[in-house]
């Protein structure tokens, strides 16, 4: 039998079938959809829950992915966000507003647009190829420009951080999840090559499985497991901007090197494409500004394709940290450790799929298989190396 760890300062000693680290719209997830399954799930979050990258997310829903595993988490996510309701409960503010991939000349040159929309389909995606002609019918104020082929998606379009994370608190609470907010998770035990709970800052709690939803703090965490996991903390800036003119569908624009989506009905949101590389110095690094200047540079890159923007007023904006992996693709499932799962490395695309991600690794976590074998292509085996010499105690 698996010793309880001792407690501190206090507090008894806790039990529970799944402790989830990191109280992010990944994190709280898994705990809605591991609490309705019947597990005991307690959510440790070191600071106020959503308040890293969740409540700071451009929060666009879409399905357009070069990957299928990723696009299919994309789609499943978008019908929750769009079946919410029955789904989750609440209200996340989906707004439908329609969404254009607009590519770079070589996807097109190479067809691999054209096969990109084929596996989209196949996923059960609305992505349809579309000439300049039928955008300008779906999208009348956006300019083609050069572009003679983008992908529309009507079904898609951008929810409210705040309402989707108070939708998800309440709903975890509901079904029974123990969630603490202040209180950082410093260590993992193992016990023989297996998990056996976590330490806070306030407490120790036996659990049989972890689940790290901690983004570019997770490595810190698996490495004391002697897991290395390969995940760059970096941020994204987006400015927000008080428009009088539409701003129709929301759009990733390669030409032009910029995303963006209108922001309730008389504002824009938008940010740089480049701007995700940026490198922080570690996880709790200082995160740049949305300044001014940064603004006029992504209003003029918008405006170049909804000119009707071009006079809208920057009214600031806030950045947040992402947790960038090498393939930007997450790390999703089991780890060599027994008991150990992540579900991290989101690169700035967790928003819309959280919440199917969070039923995913539930499922998988109590069939042992994951509810589709694409998702297995998301592994965290591909990116974590194990430490020869310094094996989980
Ligand atoms: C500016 C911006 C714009 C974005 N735009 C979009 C978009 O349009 N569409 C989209 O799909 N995605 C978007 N994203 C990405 C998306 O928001 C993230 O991928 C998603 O929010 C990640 O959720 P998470 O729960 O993994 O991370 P987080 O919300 O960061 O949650 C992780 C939590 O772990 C906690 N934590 C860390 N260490 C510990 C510890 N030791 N113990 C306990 N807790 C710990 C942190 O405090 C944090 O709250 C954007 C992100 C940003 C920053």
């Amino acid at each position: 039998m698996r010793r309880t760890p001792s407690y501190r300062r206090g507090h008894a000693a806790q039990t529970a079938d799944l402790v989830v680290v990191g109280g992010g719209i990944v994190g709280v997830s898994i705990a809605v959809f591991a609490a309705r399954a019947g597990l005991r799930v307690h959510v440790f979050e070191r600071g106020a829950l959503g308040g890293a990258a969740t409540l700071r997310s451009g929060a666009m829903i879409r399905t357009h992915y070069e990957n299928r595993a990723d696009a299919r988490l994309a789609v499943e996510g978008r019908e929750l966000f769009i079946k919410w309701g029955e789904a989750i409960g609440g209200d996340p503010g989906f707004r439908r507003t329609g969404f254009v991939y607009l590519p770079g000349r070589g996807e097109l040159a190479t067809g691999a647009l054209s096969d990109r929309v084929a596996m989209l389909r196949d996923v059960g995606s609305d992505a349809e190829m579309v000439d300049s002609e039928a955008l300008r019918d779906f999208a009348p104020d956006l300019e083609p420009g050069s572009v003679e082929r983008a992908v529309i998606e009507p079904e898609s379009g951008y929810a409210d951080p705040h309402r989707t994370m108070a939708a998800l608190i309440a709903a975890a609470r509901d079904s029974g999840a123990v969630m603490v907010e202040g209180e950082p998770v410093t260590r993992i035990s193992c016990e023989s090559g297996r998990v056996g709970g976590v330490t806070t800052t306030l407490r120790a709690v036996a659990a049989n499985a972890v689940v790290l939803c901690c983004g570019a703090w997770a490595p810190g965490l698996a490495a004391g497991l002697g897991l290395e996991l390969e995940i760059r903390p970096t941020a994204a800036l987006p400015a927000r901007f008080a428009t009088a003119g539409r701003v129709g569908p929301a759009a990733i624009d390669v030409p032009n090197g910029v995303y963006f989506r209108s922001d309730g009905a008389s504002g824009l949101l938008a940010g740089l494409r480049d701007w995700r590389e940026r490198d922080l110095d570690g996880p709790d690094g200082l995160l740049p500004e949305v300044d001014e200047q940064f603004g006029g540079r992504a209003l003029a890159a918008v405006a170049r394709r909804v000119p009707a923007v071009a006079p809208a007023r920057f009214v600031g904006g806030r950045s947040g940290p992402l947790d960038m992996t090498p393939d930007g693709r997450p790390l999703l499932g089991p780890t060599a450790v027994e008991g150990l799962w992540l579900s991290c490395g989101w690169s700035g695309t967790g928003f819309k799929t959280g919440p199917a991600a969070g039923r995913a690794l539930v499922h998988w976590l109590l069939h042992g298989l994951p509810h589709h074998p694409d998702i297995r292509e998301l592994a965290p085996g591909r990116l974590m190396t194990r430490s020869e010499t310094r094996t989980p105690h």
